[in-house]
């Protein structure tokens, strides 16, 4: 491993940011499940149940969303990160009463 490889390894290791990550459940398991063929819902069901056990949760869907990841993070996946993204639609119509 180069030297700048090495900084860039440790840098991230010690990265406040990342820190929830050293407290991830899912390293633990079948990485597959999170990574699953979109619109597998047995493997994305399996993961995001893992995830409902995992104490940083709300970390690591804050990172996903910040970061645009793909597959199951945070108890989401990729489609329920978009939805979530996207802005509220107009409330049109819905004002106050004279
Ligand atoms: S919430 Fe899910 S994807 Fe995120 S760290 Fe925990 S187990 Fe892994």
């Amino acid at each position: 491993m180069s030297p700048d490889a090495l900084a860039e390894l440790y840098a991230m290791a010690h990265d406040p940011a990342v820190a929830w990550m050293d407290y991830a459940v899912c390293p633990e398991v079948d990485g597959e499940l999170f990574f699953a063929e979109k619109g597998d819902p047995v493997s994305s069901g399996a993961a995001k149940a893992i995830c409902r056990g995992c104490l940083v949760i709300a970390e690591c869907l804050a990172w996903a969303l910040d970061n645009d990841e793909t597959g199951v993070w945070g108890g989401t996946t990729e489609t329920e990160r978009r939805r979530m993204k996207r802005k509220p639609k107009s409330v049109s119509g819905v004002g106050l009463a004279a």
